[in-house]
């Protein structure tokens, strides 16, 4: 694939939506160790939320489909991830404007755009055992391949940040809930690294389908 389209973007929130769905448990265990036992729950309740509203949605244009991602997030799911999953797809909003199909240099503009929001909003650094640690190298990952098109950038993308989610696992957390358990976070996997995994995975497995 050259450009990344609506129906590129409409496949990868349904992928995204059904995998959130499938591993809804896992997520919400991996919080219930180092958290509040909500993340699944929290991103399944947001992304049922933006599975419903793609069936009346006009995904032609990518910015106007981001920002109604990131407007039903941060208005149906609570916690920590809402706000940050949903200023990410705002961001892409912004970046993505009213274009209809986005190039691999694009969508890295505005995957890197996603990650300096999250970064804005929760303030998390590398290695304060976040998504901010899966989120950052799969946007510089992708950067460094998106010379080799699309579809390998989101496959550097989707490596790096499963690296970075287990890279964090044997760390102290910094940031969120997880920062009040102190050394006793150490050695469980983040369950927000985790999901932005899964969403790189999403956007990989759905553009290799076109
Ligand atoms: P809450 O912690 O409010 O219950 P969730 O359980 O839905 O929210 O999400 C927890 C995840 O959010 C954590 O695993 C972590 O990856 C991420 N997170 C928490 N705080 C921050 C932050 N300040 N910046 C980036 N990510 C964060
Ligand atoms: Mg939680």
């Amino acid at each position: 694939m050259s450009e990344f389209d609506g129906a590129a973007f409409v496949r990868f929130l349904r992928t995204f939506a059904d995998r959130i769905h499938e591993r809804r448990d896992e997520l919400t265990r991996l919080d219930s160790a180092i958290g509040d036992a909500d993340h699944g729950i929290n991103l399944d309740r947001g992304f049922s939320a933006v599975r419903a509203k793609l069936d009346g949605l006009d995904a032609t244009d990518l910015g106007a489909t981001a920002k109604a991602v990131g407007m039903t997030l941060i208005s149906t799911v609570g916690g920590a991830s809402g706000p940050l999953y949903g200023t990410f797809f705002l961001r892409l909003a912004t970046a993505f404007g009213d274009t209809q199909a986005a190039d691999a240099q694009g969508l890295g503009t505005a995957l890197r755009a996603g990650l300096e929001g999250v970064v804005q909003r929760g303030k998390a650094a590398l290695d304060d055992k976040t998504m901010v640690d899966a989120l950052g190298p799969a946007v510089d990952a992708y950067e460094a391949a998106a010379g080799d098109g699309i579809s390998a950038a989101l496959e550097a993308a989707a490596t790096a940040a499963a690296v970075g989610r287990d890279r964090i696992t044997p760390l102290v957390a910094r940031k969120g809930r997880a920062s009040y358990l102190g050394e006793r976070a150490a050695g469980h996997q983040d369950p927000g690294a985790t999901s932005t995994t899964i969403l790189f995975e999403s956007l990989r497995d759905a553009v290799a389908e076109s």
